[in-house]
């Protein structure tokens, strides 16, 4: 029998296995995608963490309670307190972890960030950006780059066993352990030998899927991630949502599937919080991209909003220049349908601190604004709200109400302070944006020592899990806290390693 089962190579699952290949265990690693990392291709990178390392070869004195602490104001006390404790404890030996294997930190890191509600200390590390080429790797690469010749080495050794293309269809208890059911991904004349079984899903058939087949152990990770790219389920858990999404294509719940079919308990679906910002430029796609499609509306902080919001009624509905990101997403998450208009003119277009959209040029946003699909160009307020049916009246008072603001230099409204331009050279823009879903905030529920558990609170023998698959509910709550999601994944994802390759 094989000790234990990880399912899933991305953070979380390739942390497990590197861990568990380090305290001697067997490792058999299920991953449905061609390579590993999953995430860390996409992610941003910003790990928190209190009382490392790094922070005290800067000066910077802070600790796991501190960071506990910290956690629990910005989620107003809605994270669970037992994962966030565990998360805080373990985040310091993660980052040190990294760093004696080689982490590029940012030279200015760790650092205090505004993306999200700021923490009270600078606990924010994240790795350097590098370019090959004109591709860009985000800093959630050096995460990867970090961990991959641990990962090549244990492969190599066959401490860690890994699958490739193998998708895990189900799990189920058998005697005093699991039986993981996989179903591999294969060539399709691979696939054709292995007869009557084959089940031809690809209409160019390149590939096609072989007969599942099955692995048993006592105990099993799952590592699966969020839910970000399953509608069917995302909508299941949260029916009052519409989702635009900039997930993986991985992230499609398959781990919190496969455990609910076996009694797993299901939590903090009522905690999702959405990033705000997210263009949809192929309309009612449901997907946008993080890293080349993003409205800088959530926070004032790194750039001075020279814009209106303005909602479906062509109201505006929040102090465009609030610094703090929680209660902005909020306000636009009380908006109908959970989307809003930016609203600007000419002026403020080309106005100094940088684009709307950070990867724009100005020029670039007026042209999409031409084509008129997701972001529109006008000559006159009027025009503009013809154009973005917004309600023609309403959007004109809306305009001249905010233009007096700025005149009278007080904002009888929303009290915002920042009223430097007011809206009122033509042409005008409109650009819509949605708040999108980053990441997902439902998830496995589990105990303290990450024992999935079911619906009458007991523990699951032998199911374990780490990651998004959580949800980012138990780690930051009902809000968005910095590098809560990357650290835990690490970290949690290490801790089980551990447990599991010494039980
Ligand atoms: C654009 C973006 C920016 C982000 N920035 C930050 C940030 O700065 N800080 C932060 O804390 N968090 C951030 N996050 C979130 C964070 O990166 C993720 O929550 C985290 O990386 C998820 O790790 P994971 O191990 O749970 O899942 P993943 O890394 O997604 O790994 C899951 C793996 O499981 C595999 N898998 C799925 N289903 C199956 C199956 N049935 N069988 C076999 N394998 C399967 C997938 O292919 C994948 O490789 C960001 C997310 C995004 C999308």
């Amino acid at each position: 029998m094989t000790k234990i089962i990880i399912v899933g190579a991305g953070t979380a699952g390739m942390a497990c296995a590197i861990r568990a290949a380090g305290c001697g265990a067997q490792v058999v690693v299920i991953e449905k995608d061609s390579q590993v990392g999953g995430t860390l291709h996409l992610t941003a990178g910003h790990m928190s963490a209190g009382g490392t390392k790094r922070q005290a070869e800067r000066g910077i004195v802070d600790s796991p309670q501190q960071h506990y602490d910290d956690v629990m104001r910005i989620s107003n006390h809605t994270a669970n307190p037992d994962v966030v404790r565990l998360a805080t404890q373990l985040a310091p030996q993660t980052i040190d972890w990294l760093q004696e294997n080689g982490f590029p930190f940012e030279p200015n890191t760790p650092q205090f960030i505004y993306g999200h509600t700021p923490y009270q200390t600078a606990r924010t590390h994240w790795g350097t950006t590098s370019y090959s080429g004109t591709e860009i790797k985000w800093a959630g690469s050096a995460i990867f780059d970090t961990m991959k010749p641990l990962w090549d080495k244990y492969v190599t050794e066959g401490k860690i066993e890994l699958h490739l293309n193998t998708r895990m269809v189900s799990i189920a208890q058998e005697g005093n352990g699991w039986e993981v059911a996989i179903e591999k991904k294969v060539e399709e004349e691979e696939a054709a030998r292995a007869l009557q079984s084959v089940e031809l899903k690809n209409n160019n058939a390149t590939t096609a899927r072989a007969a599942p087949s099955k692995l048993n152990t006592q105990n099993v990770v799952l590592t699966t991630g969020g839910y970000g790219s399953n509608p069917d389920f995302f909508h299941k858990m949260h029916p009052n949502w519409r989702l635009v999404s900039t997930a993986r294509h991985t992230s499609t719940g398959d781990g919190a599937l496969a455990a609910m079919a076996v009694g797993a308990q299901f939590w903090n679906a009522d905690k999702h919080t959405a990033t705000l910002g997210g263009l949809e430029t192929e309309p009612n796609s449901g997907r946008t991209d993080f890293w080349k499609n993003w409205g800088r509306v959530s926070n004032s902080m790194d750039r001075k909003p020279r814009e209106i919001y303005v909602n479906a009624h062509g109201r505006r509905f929040m102090d465009e220049n609030l610094n703090d990101p929680d209660p902005r997403e909020k306000a636009a998450e009380a908006q109908p349908d959970r989307k809003f208009w930016v609203i600007f003119d000419e002026k403020a277009l080309h106005e100094e601190g940088g684009c709307l959209i950070p990867q724009w040029a100005p020029d670039r946003l007026a042209a999409e604004a031409e084509n008129g699909v997701f972001a529109w160009k006008a000559n006159s307020i009027s025009e503009l709200a013809k154009k973005t049916r917004l309600d023609e009246g309403t959007l004109e008072q809306t305009v001249a109400r905010f233009n007096t603001f700025v005149t009278h230099q007080r904002d009888e409204d929303f009290g915002r302070t920042y009223l430097q331009n007011t809206v009122s050279q033509a042409p005008f823009y409109a650009i819509l944006t949605h708040c999108f879903s980053l990441v997902t905030f439902g998830g496995l529920a589990v105990n303290a020592q990450l024992q999935v558990i079911d619906n009458q609170q007991q523990p699951i023998e032998g199911l374990y899990a780490a990651g998004e698959i959580v949800g980012g509910g138990a780690t930051c709550g009902h809000a968005f806290v910095g590098g809560m999601f990357l650290t835990p994944a690490l970290s949690f994802g290490r801790y089980l390693g551990q447990k599991l390759a010494t039980f």
